[in-house]
């Protein structure tokens, strides 16, 4: 109930008080050195199992020099947006290369990954058309659908049947878009990508998939799951991330010039943000340079993804190794078990997932040590 005699303050005071009986409370951690496999984290050295930093390039020292030399060369900031004077050759530069990776005619870089998101489905859905949604889409896809008030639909997660009915009773004149991520950020699972084309296909849906988690660690020199798949021409739109496996900052979406174009004129994240920093440009530049060719960071990450899903009895492949524990209090508290023997693994909890998976993260890098992942599975089984 609003209380027009109690300040914002004493308002927000009582909700947070709510959130903490439910254990939904949230305060991040903070670092003060490089976010690498060992980190000083809230004044104490911890294994780092909460990054997405999944080739070790957080701390490379060819991806510092690029950031340092490019603030040196061209300053802390872009100073405008990209259509206002703040495109430097350097995002050229890191279009061409993300093109080139992705094996698309043409990319776009954006500030984040989020911004690409909320740019560019509203800019190519409106509110005559439907977006089917999967179920466990990121929060920033779904932002986007929002934001084009198309009407919207889910889909269960990672089941092209039942997108298949959600676009067959879904008629009428709009445009339909199906909009999915390759590799869940949650769950670590990979979408059956290659049934959901086709469903989309057969029903006249275009499709827009998210390789935020699949960009660098998956496919042919890290180009993503599309690419493994060898559905790069077939994908409407590929979306990513520089702020993930490139462990920089930035996102993008790659596909068609026409695409591009469109996004450059339509895509309002594009157009009202500033650009992306050079010192950030830069080293996703290099950092994708690197992922490009040194396979063996890939290698060594499933290597170590292999030996923690075995030590933990969790199924599937891939550095996102997700332990679910179900309750919100019990994820909370394997959290700061782990935590108190040296381990830092996030408890993630609704809204992030659904409610009752509530789980304990961890996220591996080609930096970890086999002692540190052993050190993990051992921590959790003494724990519970
Ligand atoms: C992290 C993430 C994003 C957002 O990317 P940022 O560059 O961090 O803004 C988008 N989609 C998914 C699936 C993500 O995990």
């Amino acid at each position: 109930m609003y209380l027009r005699n109690t300040t914002l303050a004493e308002e927000l005071r009582d909700a947070l008080a709510s959130l903490a009986t439910t254990h939904r409370r949230r305060s991040p951690k903070t670092l003060s050195g490089a976010p690498g496999a060992r980190a000083l984290i809230d004044g104490v050295l911890r294994v780092n199992f909460a990054s997405n930093n999944y080739l070790g390039l957080a701390e490379d020292p060819r991806v510092r020099r690029a950031a340092a030399q490019a603030a040196r060369r061209w300053g802390g900031g872009a100073t405008a947006s990209r259509l206002m004077g703040g495109t430097l050759a350097l995002h050229r530069e890191l279009e061409a290369e993300i093109a080139d990776l992705k094996r698309r005619p043409a990319a776009l870089v954006f500030p984040s990954g989020y911004h690409a998101n909320t740019g560019m489905i509203p800019a190519l859905a409106g509110p005559d058309d439907t977006i089917v949604l999967d179920r466990l889409a990121h929060a920033s896809l779904v932002d986007g659908a929002r934001l084009s008030r198309a009407r919207l639909k889910v889909f269960r997660h990672n089941d092209p049947e039942d997108l298949d009915r959600v676009l067959a009773r879904t008629a009428g004149p709009g445009r339909r878009w199906v909009i999915t991520e390759s590799v869940f950020s949650m769950d670590g699972d990979r979408a059956p990508l290659v049934d959901l084309v086709a469903a989309a296909e057969r029903r006249g849906a275009r499709t827009y998939v998210d390789e935020a988690h699949g960009t660098g660690v998956w496919g042919p020199a890290g180009s993503g799951w599309i690419n493994a798949l060898g559905l790069a021409g077939r994908v409407d739109v590929a979306m990513g991330t520089l702020s993930k496996a490139f462990a920089a900052q930035g996102g993008f979406v790659c596909g068609s010039k026409e695409l591009i174009d469109w996004g450059v004129n339509r895509a309002r994240a594009f157009i009202y943000s500033t650009a992306l920093a050079p010192a950030a440009a830069a080293a996703a530049l290099a950092a994708v340079r690197i992922a490009r060719s040194e396979p063996a960071r890939r290698d060594r990450l499933f290597v170590l993804a292999r030996r923690l899903r075995a030590g933990l009895g969790v199924p599937g492949e891939g550095p996102i190794v997700p332990f679910r524990v179900g309750t919100d209090e019990a994820a909370v508290a394997l959290a700061q078990r782990l935590w108190d023997r040296g381990l830092f693994a996030p408890a993630v909890r609704p809204p992030t997932v659904p409610k009752g998976t509530a789980r304990v993260r961890f996220s591996l890098t080609a930096a970890h040590t086999e002692a540190d992942v052993d050190d993990a599975v051992t921590a959790v089984r003494e724990s519970l």
